[in-house]
């Protein structure tokens, strides 16, 4: 069985892209899964998350992109998650330029991830907050899109880039790509606003929306800066368990795709 790929992406800045791709790897890792995460951002936080010193890199995701390393070469194990790992640092910010002369640029990292895609149920990716180079090479590589987002007044609006990225690319580079769904993170039920977009949400895309909800949870937040995944970290946690509960969301979609 070859891994499914799915890139989670969302062009908006701080809507918890990141904190999904760690704790959702984690989450899979708690349901026996085997599972690569990419870090696809120069800011490097999903490898740093992961416990992964993006400053100590002999190989990253930079050189499998730019040719200078194989994917076998640049994984890493992240011993806190239980999964491994693609990692990210400030050199891949240098890519988007010097990819721009490469032929099939949007497509190294698919082929790439051929490689190692049967010794995997999972690969994520962890897309940076533009809809670049980098993330379309996330979204060519991928099966489908997992899209974080916070429930607060603009969010519908910022969608339809995504969205209209997403049938650029599934018309052009990859006829495989799909919204696997719309994940609603740091929700706080005790705000109205949230609870009317959430509803709007669910008007617009239906069973796109996945069922978890991901609360706010202080535990999620704290969790980085030791290195180790939110579900990892305080098993307890309802942000914890809310990843646990995604998990097994996707082990199920994952069967109909
Ligand atoms: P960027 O666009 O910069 O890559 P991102 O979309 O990856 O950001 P994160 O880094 O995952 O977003 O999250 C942004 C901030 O919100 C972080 O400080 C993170 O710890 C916090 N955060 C994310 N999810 C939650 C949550 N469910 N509860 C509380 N804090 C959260
Ligand atoms: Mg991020």
């Amino acid at each position: 069985m070859m891994a499914k790929i799915f890139c989670i992406a969302n062009q908006k800045g701080g809507v918890g892209k990141t904190t999904t791709a760690i704790n959702l790897s984690a989450g899979l890792v708690a349901l026996k899964q085997r599972v690569l995460l990419v870090d696809l951002d120069p800011q490097g936080n999903a490898t740093m998350g992961s416990g992964v010193d993006k400053h100590q890199l002999e190989h990253s995701v930079y050189q499998v992109l730019i040719g200078h390393s194989s994917i076998i070469k640049s994984k890493y194990p992240s011993e806190s998650g239980g999964y491994d790992v693609i990692p990210a640092n400030r050199n891949l910010a240098g890519a988007e330029i010097e990819l721009v002369d490469f032929k099939n640029r949007e497509s190294i990292l698919r082929d790439a991830l051929q490689i190692v895609a049967d010794d995997y149920d999972f690969i994520l990716i962890d897309c940076p907050p533009a809809l670049s180079l980098l993330t379309l090479n996330g979204l060519c590589a991928a099966n489908g899109v997992i899209v974080p987002m916070q429930c607060e007044y603009f969010a519908l609006e910022g969608l339809s880039d995504l969205v209209n990225s997403i049938k650029q690319v599934h018309a052009n580079l990859n006829p495989d790509l799909k919204i696997i769904g719309l994940l609603r993170v740091m929700f706080d039920p005790r705000t109205a606003l949230q609870q009317q977009v959430s509803g709007q949400l669910i008007q617009h895309f239906g069973d796109k929306v996945f069922k978890t909800i991901i609360p706010r949870n202080v535990r999620l937040a704290e969790a980085p800066s030791y290195g180790i995944p939110g579900v990892v970290f305080d098993k307890s946690s309802r942000g914890a368990k809310a990843y646990v509960e995604f998990g097994k969301e996707m082990v199920e979609r994952i069967k109909s795709i």
